[in-house]
């Protein structure tokens, strides 16, 4: 805390994310990163552009990257939005979807002035109670009023509760960290609810490359359909670029105008040569991604059915991570006996998940790691 902070700076509560060791070397399953490399073509890609035009700035309109995902998923460049990452894409979003509370000063609340008598406040935003910690994060910067939902007992989400009044929902499907994907006909009802009230719906599809489920697929495919509909994705988890920061979000094209007008409010480069090249790589080389990541999804199937052996409750999982809970032990103390054989994984405080773990997916030889250790904790091998 400092005298020079403004007012925002001291209230906010930043988003912390998870640990990244420099000193010993862990088994790392605790930030959802992709345990194979890039593509190979992503690195030639990285490594053609890191030449003289680096003196140069970068394309403000990311044509290349935003012309591959495009190809990839059969809508106009026009209507894809290139960022620095999907969290700087989420951020964005709230600033041009969501309205914020009216800013006014305390002598007219004191006289409760017809701006601020609270009929006025624009109704709250909504998201489930558990899920990625970014999304109140944003909703308080920009001062955005927002309700959570809580998940069903399950740990499922009820899409049906959304439907009340409200600024507009984000959902991430599938869920993080539960792990649990929703079905894609869900989604749509909830856009079509929302559409009349004017108000945006975004899916947050980090982890949809990860779904095998037939009915819980991305939604991409509707976008013309629903003129309230924002769907983000990144490239951290199933492109295996978590360093590289790149993340694109796919909507009409009026959509894309406001984020793109958001962004040129702040930053008009925010993805720089190299990773303008490595992404657009990335979206063009489909059949290495499937390839590793059917790997994935094989090592998470295995780690499901290993660890549920063990006496583990293990959430249905169309992620590239798994939440489980250990019988007789304590989220956290699970968590500490990890970390002493050296694994990583993530502990949420938050009281509803206490008792549970998100472990991320690695290689074969790193589930069995885990596995060898969740088997001596637990006191079962
Ligand atoms: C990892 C993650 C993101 C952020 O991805 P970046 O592109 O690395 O910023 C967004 N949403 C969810 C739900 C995530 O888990």
């Amino acid at each position: 805390m400092s005298e020079y902070w403004n007012e925002r700076t001291k209230n906010i509560s930043p988003y912390v994310p998870g640990e990244q060791p420099r000193d010993r070397q862990f088994v790392k399953l605790n930030t959802n990163e992709n345990p194979y490399p890039p593509s190979p073509k992503v690195i030639e890609a990285i490594k053609n552009a890191a030449n003289k035009n680096l003196r140069l700035y970068p394309d403000p309109e990311c044509t290349q990257f935003r012309e591959a995902v495009a190809a990839r998923y059969g809508v106009k460049p026009q209507q894809v939005f290139a960022g620095n990452g999907s969290d700087e894409i989420l951020g964005f979003a709230f600033g041009a979807f969501f309205e914020s509370k009216t800013v006014c000063c305390s002598s007219c609340c004191a006289t409760r002035c017809a701006d601020c008598d609270g009929s006025k406040k624009p109704a709250p935003i909504l998201f489930p109670d558990i899920t990625y910690s970014f999304y109140p994060v944003y909703a308080d910067l920009w001062n955005i009023p927002f309700k959570t939902i809580p998940l069903c007992e399950d740990f499922t989400i009820n899409t049906d509760e959304y439907k009340i009044n409200c600024g507009g929902v984000i959902l991430p499907n599938p869920n993080a960290p539960t792990s649990i994907a929703l079905e894609s006909d869900k989604l749509l009802e909830l856009a079509k609810y929302l559409e009349p009230l004017n108000k945006v719906l975004i899916i947050d599809e980090a982890y949809i490359a990860f779904s095998s489920a037939k009915n819980a697929q991305s939604v991409i495919s509707f976008i013309d359909k629903h003129p309230n509909l924002l769907v983000v994705h990144t490239l951290s988890k199933s492109y295996s670029l978590a360093g590289l920061r790149a993340g694109f979000a796919i909507s009409n094209e009026k959509l894309i105008e406001a984020l793109c007008r958001i962004r040129d409010s702040f930053n008009s480069y925010t993805l720089d040569r190299l990773a303008l090249a490595g992404a657009a790589a990335a979206i063009a080389d489909k059949q290495y991604y499937d390839e590793i990541n059917t790997k994935v999804i094989a090592a998470r199937e295995r780690t499901v059915k290993e660890l549920k052996n063990l006496g583990i409750d293990v959430l249905p999982s169309s992620a590239n991570f798994v939440f489980i809970k250990a019988p007789n032990l304590k989220g956290e103390d699970f968590f500490l006996k990890l970390r002493e054989k050296g694994i990583l994984v993530r502990h949420f405080k938050n009281a509803k998940i206490a008792d549970y773990l998100r472990i991320c997916i690695g290689t074969d030889e790193e589930m069995d790691i885990v596995l060898a250790a969740c088997r001596e904790i637990i006191g079962r091998g």
